[in-house]
């Protein structure tokens, strides 16, 4: 499987996302997953996906903390597309635990608290959703942050053991709304209130003109430790 990744990689230079999208998935059928936050760029790809000649796979992790707008779009793409969402949450027990001894908002304290809740709340959900399955596609860009900036079209996940796929790499952010306004596609309400990037709604708030899109995002930790884990990996692309 890892023996493909360069060779996936050359066939997404130049593609379009549709076009890398129909390609994985005819090269790996129902192996082939589509992980959702419904976020902008990932309501792109489940339009896109939606409007191939498959059944899409596609998840979505429910932290238990998200605001009612994305429930709201998860909703209201359901109803469009009708395709129903592969849907994963933490187990409760270690919620349990984790809320019983440190809190509810104990996130805000340390960056290891809020790297347990990212973890039981994120990660581990994440890899039962990826579990037999040997491509998750994903709507990761190049210009969100300074970690994603030398990424590849194709990478292999190391954690999870399969490959990874981005097919909007090389999109900017202009590229991303401007699609959502020709297609129509179904996006977060929250949006339109100045937040560009969505998570939990205790991690996530509106960020003013001007400031990085991530910057609303664990807003009182250093810029650079600012991701949940989700695409943390040891990284090995072509
Ligand atoms: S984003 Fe915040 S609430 Fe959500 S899992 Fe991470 S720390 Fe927990």
């Amino acid at each position: 499987m890892k023996d493909r990744v360069e060779a996936l990689n050359r066939y997404c230079l130049d593609r379009s996302p549709e076009a890398i999208i129909a390609y994985v998935v005819d090269q790996f059928g129902g192996a082939c997953t589509l992980a959702s936050s419904l976020g902008a760029e990932d309501q792109v790809l489940t339009h896109m996906y939606c409007n191939g000649d498959v059944n899409p796979d596609i998840f979505m992790i429910d932290t238990g903390r998200l605001h009612q707008e994305t429930y709201d779009v998860a909703q209201k793409s359901m109803d469009r597309y009708g395709f129903r969402y592969r849907v994963f949450f933490p187990q409760h027990e270690a919620v349990e635990a984790m809320v019983t001894q440190h809190g509810p908002n104990h996130f805000y304290k340390t960056v290891a608290n809020r790297q347990d809740c990212c973890h039981v709340r994120k990660v581990a959900p994440l890899s039962r959703a990826l579990t037999g399955y040997s491509v998750w596609m994903t709507g990761l860009r190049r210009a969100q942050s300074i970690e994603r900036a030398t990424m590849p079209y194709v990478e292999w996940d190391d954690r999870h053991h399969l490959i990874k796929v981005n097919p909007l790499l090389m999109w900017s952010k202009s590229d991303v709304w401007d699609y959502v306004r020709a297609q129509d596609v179904p996006v977060n309400a929250l949006h339109n209130q100045g937040y560009p990037s969505i998570g939990c709604a205790p991690c996530t708030r509106a960020v003013l003109p001007g400031e990085n899109d991530r910057s609303g995002r664990w807003w009182w930790e250093d810029a650079a430790k600012k991701e949940c884990g989700l695409h943390l990996q040891s990284r090995e692309s072509a």
